[in-house]
Order: C-alpha cells, then sequence, then structure tokens
C-alpha cells in the first residue's frame, strides 16, 4: 500500500484546502466551514478517509472505476510507461505504440464501422472534438449550413464551453454565457418525472419525437447531429422508456444527421455490455468515451468515430488537437484496463451476477416509504424521494434539500451514494460482489430512514 500515510492532521489538511484549493462543482464557503472529507486510499470497492474510516464507494469515484480500486497491474504499465517513453505528441504525422494499440484495440471493441480513435484528455475535451468535428464533416459535403446539434434538458456532456453547452444543465447555462450558438435542446425521456398521465411506453415514443419536430422546425439543412447519453447519468440516472432508443434510431436513419451516442458513462461494461448503444440496438456515428476507458486511474478521452464520417473528415487537414491526445502512459493504462475488463469476464460478472443483485436490493428500497421509484440497468441505479409516493409527488422545499440532507446521512453510514436533486443515485466499480451490494442497500436503507426522520422534524416532508 502506498499512501501518504505521513499527511498533516485532518483539520490542517482541510484548512489548506480551503484557503488554496477551489474546488469543482463545490460552494466554496460551504465546504471552508466544514471542511473537505480528505479520502486518503482505496482498495477494491472501499475508500479510507484521513480518520481512518472505511467507506463503500457506490459511486467508483465519479462513474468510472468500473475495474475497483487497487489494480497494481495499472501502476506497473503506468511506471513502465513512463519509463521507455513518457510523452511524445500525436501531432505532424508522428505516432506512438500505446496510441496505435488503443485506437486498434477501441475499433475492435465499438460496434459496426466505428474504427477510428481521435484521442483527447477528457470526456468533456472528446465533446467539443465531436462539435468542430460534425460541423466540419458537413462543410466538408459543402453543406455548411448544418452547424446545429440537437441534445437534450438535464443531459450531461461536460463542463467545457461546449460540454456544457451540449449539456442541458441550466445552473451550468447560467454561468458563464452558455450554451454557444447553434446547440438546442429537446426534453428528457424521464418518464417518472415528466410523464403525467401518459403511459411510459407512449411517453417515450413521444419524447423521441420532439428530436423529429426539432429538425422540422429547424430545417433539415440546418442540423448536423443529435447527442445523447443511452442512460443519464449526471441527471440523476434516468433509464428511458424501452419505446425511446427505437424511435430515435428511426429518426436518425430517416433524416440526414449524425448521431453522436455518449458512452462516458456507460460504456465499458456499466451496463452489462461495452457501450450502453448495444444494449438499446442504435449504431452511432460517433460515440464518446472517457471514465471507464482507464477505469480512471489516468485522464484520457475519446472521440471513436464512422468509416463513413472518419473519411470525410480525412480528406482535408483537421485543424484541431490537444497535447495530450493519446498520451503515452494514458493510452498504456487504458490497454492494460481494457485487458483486464475482458480477461477477467468482468462484464460477464456484471451480466450474471452483479446487475440482477443490484436489481433486486434495489427494488426492495422502493418499498422505502420515502422512495417514489426505483429503476436500475446493468450497474446503475437510481431511485426517487418522494414525500407522497401515490402521486409521485415532488417535495415543496426546494429540489435537492432533501437529497442534500439523504447524501450526508449515507456519508455518516459509511456509504458514497450520490444526490441529483431529490434522486439518489449509484454507480459501483464493476467488480462488486454480491456481499457488497448487500451492504449497500442495508446503509442506504439505514440512510432513507434517518433522511425520513430528519424531514419529519424538519417539516419538509410536504409536497409540491
Ligand atoms: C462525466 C461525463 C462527461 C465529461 O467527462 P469529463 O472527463 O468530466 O470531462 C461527458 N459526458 C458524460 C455522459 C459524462 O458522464
Amino acid at each position: 500500500m502506498t499512501a501518504i500515510t505521513n499527511h498533516l492532521p485532518t483539520a490542517e489538511l482541510q484548512a489548506l484546502d480551503a484557503a488554496h484549493h477551489l474546488h469543482p462543482f463545490t460552494h466554496a464557503a460551504g465546504l471552508a466551514a466544514r471542511g473537505a472529507r480528505i479520502i486518503t486510499r482505496a482498495e477494491g470497492v472501499r475508500l479510507w478517509d484521513s480518520d481512518g474510516n472505511e467507506i463503500l464507494d457506490g459511486m467508483a469515484g465519479l462513474w468510472c472505476v468500473n475495474i475497483g480500486y487497487g489494480r497494481a497491474e495499472l501502476a506497473e504499465v503506468a511506471a513502465r510507461q513512463m519509463r521507455e517513453l513518457p510523452f511524445y505528441n500525436t501531432f505532424f504525422q508522428t505516432s506512438h505504440v500505446p496510441a496505435i494499440a488503443l485506437a486498434a484495440r477501441l475499433a475492435e471493441l465499438a460496434p459496426g464501422d466505428l474504427n477510428h480513435a481521435f484521442f483527447a484528455g477528457s470526456g468533456s475535451e472528446a465533446n467539443d472534438t465531436n462539435i468542430r468535428l460534425v460541423r466540419h464533416y458537413w462543410a466538408r459535403l459543402g453543406k455548411p449550413g448544418k452547424r446545429v446539434i440537437i441534445s437534450r434538458r438535464n443531459g450531461y456532456h461536460g463542463s467545457t464551453m461546449g460540454g456544457a453547452s451540449l449539456g442541458g444543465m441550466t445552473p451550468m447555462h447560467e454561468q458563464g454565457g452558455l450554451p454557444i450558438p447553434d446547440i438546442v435542446h429537446i426534453d428528457q425521456p424521464y418518464w417518472y418525472g415528466e410523464g403525467g398521465a401518459q403511459s411510459a411506453e407512449e411517453f417515450g415514443r413521444d419524447r423521441a419525437r420532439q428530436l423529429e419536430q426539432m429538425i422540422d422546425r429547424l430545417g433539415e439543412d440546418r442540423v448536423a447531429a443529435f447527442i445523447a447519453e443511452p442512460v443519464q447519468g449526471a441527471g440523476g440516472v434516468i433509464i428511458p422508456p424501452e419505446s425511446y432508443w427505437p424511435e430515435i434510431a428511426r429518426i436518425c436513419a430517416e433524416r440526414e444527421i449524425l448521431l453522436i451516442v455518449d458512452e462516458v458513462i456507460c460504456g465499458f461494461g456499466r451496463t452489462g455490455q461495452w457501450f450502453g448503444s448495444q444494449h438499446y440496438g442504435v449504431q452511432p456515428d460517433i460515440i464518446t468515451v472517457a471514465k471507464g476507458l482507464s477505469s480512471g486511474y489516468v485522464p484520457i478521452g475519446a472521440s471513436i468515430i464512422s468509416d463513413r464520417v472518419a473519411e470525410v473528415i480525412g480528406g482535408d487537414e483537421f485543424n484541431h488537437g490537444y497535447t495530450y491526445s493519446g498520451h503515452p502512459v494514458a493510452a498504456a493504462v487504458a490497454l492494460e484496463n481494457l485487458r483486464i475488463l475482458e480477461e477477467e469476464n468482468i462484464l460477464g460478472h456484471v451480466r450474471s451476477t452483479a446487475a440482477p443483485a443490484l436489481a433486486r436490493v434495489w427494488e426492495r428500497l422502493g418499498d422505502h416509504p420515502l422512495v417514489g421509484e426505483t429503476c436500475s440497468l446493468g450497474l446503475i441505479a437510481g431511485l426517487a424521494l418522494t414525500p407522497d409516493k401515490a402521486r409521485r409527488a415532488p417535495f415543496a422545499a426546494p429540489s435537492g434539500t432533501a437529497g442534500l440532507i439523504c447524501r450526508e446521512r449515507c456519508f455518516a453510514n459509511n456509504l458514497v451514494m450520490r444526490h441529483v436533486g431529490d434522486r439518489m443515485v449509484v454507480a459501483p466499480p464493476l467488480v462488486i460482489r454480491p456481499a457488497d451490494i448487500d451492504l449497500l442497500a442495508e446503509r442506504a436503507w439505514r440512510a432513507l430512514d434517518e433522511t425520513h426522520a430528519a424531514l419529519r422534524e424538519q417539516g419538509l416532508m410536504a409536497a409540491a
């Protein structure tokens, strides 16, 4: 174990952190008042904090540590690669073995004719690449007017200017002048929250048809692409009705637009398949990958592009790239991660063992008086907190009030479960065993009980 064990006492670390470290998606003053939780090491599906508490990581870090923590093989591959060739670029007609090998491996794994990888340092960067790529694609075909990318409200595609613009997160758009031009959003297929009296199937079809309606409204000659996550992750684990993706696929086949499927969370086993689009039987023109590509051990992302699109883009110089596109250490670690996922049949474990076990305990959480719905697919699951199960009612209190209390109660019970508004979500490492899935559910139930008590005590059980 190579953790930094001689670190300062927790309170001093927290003070330095608050004084000098501005955190992503964090209220800095609130953090300074309470002090950050400082994670010092991890193994398998468990984290340890600077006070020695052992915590079950229901989130695989940030949806990314698919093979679990502490795999020495990845560290060894990284060290070997750093000694041999720590950096070289892939610009200007140069290449190196790790980038070549990873691109070839991704071509094998990705569905259909997705045979070309353009590397990035993250999912956000890869989606920025996609914006430029699809617009350039149509321009090269003599249709420079096809620039608009249709995305979805409450979708998440990263936090760069492009990624956050593609995303449909209002709080992100409110800061920094987003979205950038020529990105529009349609509604999400969130039946529980927005489906009203419609059946899930009907609702799913209607939400998909908004794509068709938006194309008609804008004119097909202005639309470059549609982008969506197979299952929305950061939006609260929204699993679309079964009718949704087939209808999207139909529309994309009938219309002259590209389909970008953002697999940053769903890719590399999360749904039990290599890619979420395979679960839904859709064939994208481009997929975005990151997170599980390296199981989060090093930063890397990519756009994986079809033969058709790559051929058009390749006919000209694409004036785009990142210093770290195909970084050799990141590529080597990603390759090793993919080797482990395959050789240890981790996807098989998800399909035959872990996903059914999670589905069972998760469904049981639905019996809790505070839980309005539960859903899961593979090893990604969400549930909605509600003050009134029968009416699927949201809370009268601002969205996220109950969710935040629940997240805090989870942490107090040594479980990382995230909240998105008043939905609670989990996406544990894919290697999680049934006993730990039971433990996850046990702690989640206790946290729900404590949340329920706290909400009643604070008079927050009123429905909107
Ligand atoms: C996390 C995420 C991204 C952004 O990836 P980063 O590596 O954080 O830039 C993009 N799309 C989806 C679906 C994600 O979950």
